[in-house]
């Protein structure tokens, strides 16, 4: 209850919201005015037109992303629409300028359909250097951003998909090596078929897992061949959920967890009971991901036996996996060069750098941040803390990087030496 209206305060104090606009010029003087609007402005309008691309050197489309949502599944909260959505997208922003010093309009589109979404996207193409689509039902989220990657030039991204997958994605593969295992080898089993596990399962397997060995199970239980009510035409059908249906005679969740190496749940409080824990091959992982209450708890996991490598993604138990990690600094890579998009080479490098990072220990001052003396790899630390600046210098910087190399770059950074000074700064 306290923290109910500390929240509401919070939010309602000073100026209503979370965010405001704020020149980045000055205008004090009659001349200054004169420079900032008419007549002044009439020189950037007419270099733009005769150059495009010009608009990144005069107007603030190269550091704007729009967040934008329809409402449709905000949080965990379901379908509150997009007047309800606001605060959450609002608070994007907040993390865009706080982490990665990016700008934000938050977008609240009265749009139920796909059709609707992606026209809208579509309109606001010229105002912004990115798009950060958010909180978008499942499976319209699937179709919308794939309509705008293929008529976008600018980069579109589902962060509760690929963020999601790209910080998961780095727990799993810090987690194999310390439960001594290869990707290639893990039987990994996944609860959930919506946006966040859809687009997770698609990313693991990029990272190296099996497609033999991966299992997904929705609220019916395992996607096997077969299963009626997944057949084309059928109301549950999807064509997302149909890539991941298995040959298998598993049917339920328990049953795929017995001998196990991995599971990721991204779906529902409470569906895995200690016994499943203790049914699957040793040192096993478990990400819990579901908010704001996981598939298991903690504690319960650790309970069942002490070798499992547990992830979740609340902040009061070790291993967060909060997309927060992501977003800001795969965006500050992405506007940085320009990119046409934001690719699977671009995510991979993102996991990677984040894997990467948890490697080599963590500042004093982070430490002191968490109250905490030491902070080191291990079962309890798979992945960065976000208030770790090297975060920003290495997601970023491998982004950028990759962004380059797989020719998404409108302009590729030549010198990563004097990037990282700046990203310093
Ligand atoms: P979504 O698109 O609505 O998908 C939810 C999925 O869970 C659906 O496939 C649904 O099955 C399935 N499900 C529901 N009850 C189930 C049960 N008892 N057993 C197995 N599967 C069940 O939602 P989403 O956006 O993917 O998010 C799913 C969960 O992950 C939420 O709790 C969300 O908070 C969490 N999440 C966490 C993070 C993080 O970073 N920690 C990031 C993203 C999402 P049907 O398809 O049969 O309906
Ligand atoms: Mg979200």
């Amino acid at each position: 209850m306290i923290f109910r209206d500390e929240a509401l305060e919070y939010h309602r104090r000073g100026r209503a919201g979370k965010l405001e606009v704020i020149p980045s010029k000055p205008c004090l003087t009659q001349h200054d005015l004169a420079l900032a609007y008419s007549p002044g402005v009439a020189e950037p309008c007419r270099e733009i037109h005769r150059s495009p691309d010009d608009v990144y050197l005069y107007t603030g489309k190269g550091n704007l992303v729009a967040v934008v949502t329809n409402g449709t599944a905000v949080l965990g909260l379901g379908p509150l629409g997009p007047l309800a959505s606001k605060p959450v997208m609002e608070g994007k922003g907040v993390l865009f300028k706080r982490f990665a010093d990016i700008d934000v309009f938050d977008i609240e589109l009265n749009a139920p359909t796909a059709e609707e979404v992606i026209q809208a996207c579509q309109l606001l193409e010229p105002t912004f250097g990115g798009i950060n689509l958010e909180d978008i039902a499942a499976p319209d989220c699937f179709h919308i951003e794939e309509r705008l990657r293929e008529t976008l030039t600018i980069p579109v991204f589902h962060d509760d998909q690929h963020g999601t997958a790209i910080i998961s994605g780095a727990a799993l593969l810090n987690a194999c090596e310390l439960a001594g295992k290869r990707l290639e080898d893990i039987k990994l089993v996944m609860n959930g078929a919506g946006a966040a596990s859809i687009a997770c399962a698609k990313f693991y397997l990029t990272l190296g897992v099996d497609p033999d060995n991966l299992l997904l199970c929705d609220s019916k239980g395992v996607l096997y061949k077969g299963r009626e009510d997944l057949m084309p035409g059928r109301p549950r059908y999807n064509e997302y959920k149909a890539q991941f249906i298995r040959p298998t005679r598993l049917r339920t969740l328990p049953e795929a967890l017995a001998g196990a190496d991995a599971f990721c749940g991204l779906s529902v409080a409470n569906v895995v009971t200690p016994d499943m824990v203790r049914s699957m091959n040793d040192n096993p992982i478990i990400f819990a991901l579901a908010n704001p209450d996981p598939e298991i708890t903690y504690p319960d996991a650790l309970a069942a036996r002490p070798d499992v490598i547990m992830a979740t993604g609340r902040s009061d138990y070790p291993n967060q996996v909060n997309n927060v990690l992501g977003f800001p600094f795969i965006f500050r890579g992405a506007l940085d060069v320009r990119a046409r998009a934001i690719n699977e080479a671009m995510k991979v490098a993102a996991a990677q750098a984040l894997a990467a990072l948890a490697k080599e220990g963590v500042p004093e001052s982070v430490c002191r941040a968490y109250g905490m003396e030491r902070i080191e790899f291990g079962r309890e630390y798979l992945i960065p803390k976000p208030f770790d600046p090297q975060v920003l210098l290495e997601v970023t910087t491998a982004v950028a990087k990759a962004a380059g190399e797989s020719g998404v770059a409108r302009v590729p950074i030549r010198d990563f030496r004097a990037y990282r000074e700046q990203l310093e700064r």
